[in-house]
């Protein structure tokens, strides 16, 4: 029985297998997929949506290797598809070297996270796929083929798992950076009103917006005893040099950029998270603080707002065009369905698309409309697996022959 870390995808699989090398799971694919089973990996299984889910084959893959090389001249790491977002901290600084940019979390592996476009927040960065260089993947017959450049890079750099299965991870990262955080509470107009203008002014400006008194706790952000009810999170970080002193003081911390970005959450809430183009996000954000004033008391979570860089990957969220992102969560064990729906149809006025990892209702009508190569992406996917050996029930109706 596999579960996923929030509790609201599970599956029981036909086989399971902890591989620990690239043949071993060439030759477990090929027998599978000989056999009519389907096949998926689960990495970290943050995802809330059913990306994980088979009743067929179910890999671990964490007994791969995995930091496998660094290149400092060049800026570059091999690793293991199973390598933890947190596992490249360390080794990385002491080689002056950091991930360009991470998320609210350390606990992705890479390979998870590059399959749904997992992200931080940043106009001048995108997301974990675009600093995908190199991807090994064994395909449904047990080859392997290297993605390396043009087309077949930009479709496997967000795949969802659906081309195969990820052996190897080659990055391009950045210098190591330092990051000075400001934590602070502002009202909606002190942080929406000028949102372009300090989306670019900061590496990171990020807000949870609170609907309701309870929002705050929900997510661990506010204070006894203050209401933070309309008010806003703000979180900004810029990179400092080394005339500045590394500090632990709270809401205001300065040190390495890997220390600074991760939070801490407890697994009570169901994400939705929708992308849509930067120019239009303001007037998105004002259209959503209304709907969720007006949908209470469903909407108790708060609304993460973040942005994200233009890149190249085809199932990108932020192919080829900059976005806010736009997150709101449902109680576990409520009836959260109609107040994301209505979100998912505000948002889908803005030509929203999602995070593959969080919940959505992407139509395949939708992904065609919205993704400038989504055609290519299910051309070159069906050239890669005709039979359908990497779809499950929930990705089949967006990527599979139809
Ligand atoms: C508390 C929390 C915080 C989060 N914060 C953020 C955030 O800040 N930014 C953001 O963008 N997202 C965030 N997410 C979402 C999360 O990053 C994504 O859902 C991500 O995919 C999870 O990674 P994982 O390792 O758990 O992958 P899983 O959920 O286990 O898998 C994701 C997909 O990748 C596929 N896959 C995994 N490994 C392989 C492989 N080797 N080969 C082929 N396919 C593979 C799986 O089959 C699946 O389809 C958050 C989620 C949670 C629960």
């Amino acid at each position: 029985m596999w579960r996923n870390w929030v509790g609201n995808q599970s599956c029981e699989p036909a086989r399971t297998a902890a591989p620990e090398s690239e043949d071993e799971v060439s030759e477990l694919v090929a027998a599978a997929a000989r056999d009519g089973l389907g096949i998926r990996v689960a990495a970290a299984g943050h995802s809330f949506t059913p990306v994980v889910v088979t009743d067929g084959l179910l890999l671990d893959l964490t007994r791969l290797p995995r930091i496998r090389s660094l290149d400092t001249d060049r800026r570059r790491v091999v690793v293991g598809p199973a390598t933890t977002i947190g596992e490249f901290g360390e080794p990385l600084w002491a080689e002056g070297l950091g991930l360009a940019n991470q998320g609210d979390i350390v606990a992705q592996q890479i390979a998870g996270a590059i399959s749904t476009a997992t992200h931080g927040s940043g106009l001048e960065y995108g997301s974990f796929s675009s600093s995908v260089r190199r991807l090994r993947i064994v395909t449904a017959t047990g080859d392997v083929v290297e993605a390396t450049e043009g087309d077949l890079l930009h479709a496997a750099q967000v795949a969802v798992g659906s081309l195969g299965v990820i052996t190897e991870v080659e990055l391009e990262v950045a210098e190591a950076y330092r990051l000075r955080e400001q934590v602070d509470h502002w009202s909606w107009e002190e942080a929406w009103e000028p949102f372009e203008e300090l989306a670019r002014q900061h590496r990171h400006y990020s807000f949870f917006w609170m609907p309701s008194d309870d929002s705050a706790q929900l997510y661990g952000l506010g204070e006894p005893g203050v209401s933070l009810a309309d008010r806003c999170h703000v979180k900004i970080y810029d990179a400092v040099g080394d005339d500045v002193p590394d500090s632990g003081e709270p809401h205001r911390r300065v040190g390495p950029a890997f220390r600074i970005y991760p939070m801490v959450y407890e697994p009570n809430f169901h994400e939705l998270e929708y992308f849509v183009p930067f120019e239009r996000g303001r007037d998105a954000l004002a259209a959503m603080r209304e709907l969720m004033l007006a949908s209470l008391p469903a909407s108790v979570f708060p609304m993460e707002v973040r942005t994200v860089g233009a890149e190249e990957a085809w199932l990108s969220h932020s192919y080829e065009r900059e976005t806010v992102v736009i997150s709101v969560s449902g109680t576990p064990g409520t009836d959260y369905w109609p107040y994301l729906r209505d979100v998912d149809r505000l948002l889908g006025e803005f030509d929203a698309r999602v995070h593959w990892g969080k919940l959505h209702f992407l139509t395949r009508e939708q992904l065609l409309a919205r993704y400038p190569r989504g055609a290519d992406f299910l051309a070159l996917r069906a050239s890669l697996d005709p039979e359908g050996v990497f779809l499950n029930a929930h990705l089949q109706p967006l990527f599979g022959l139809q």
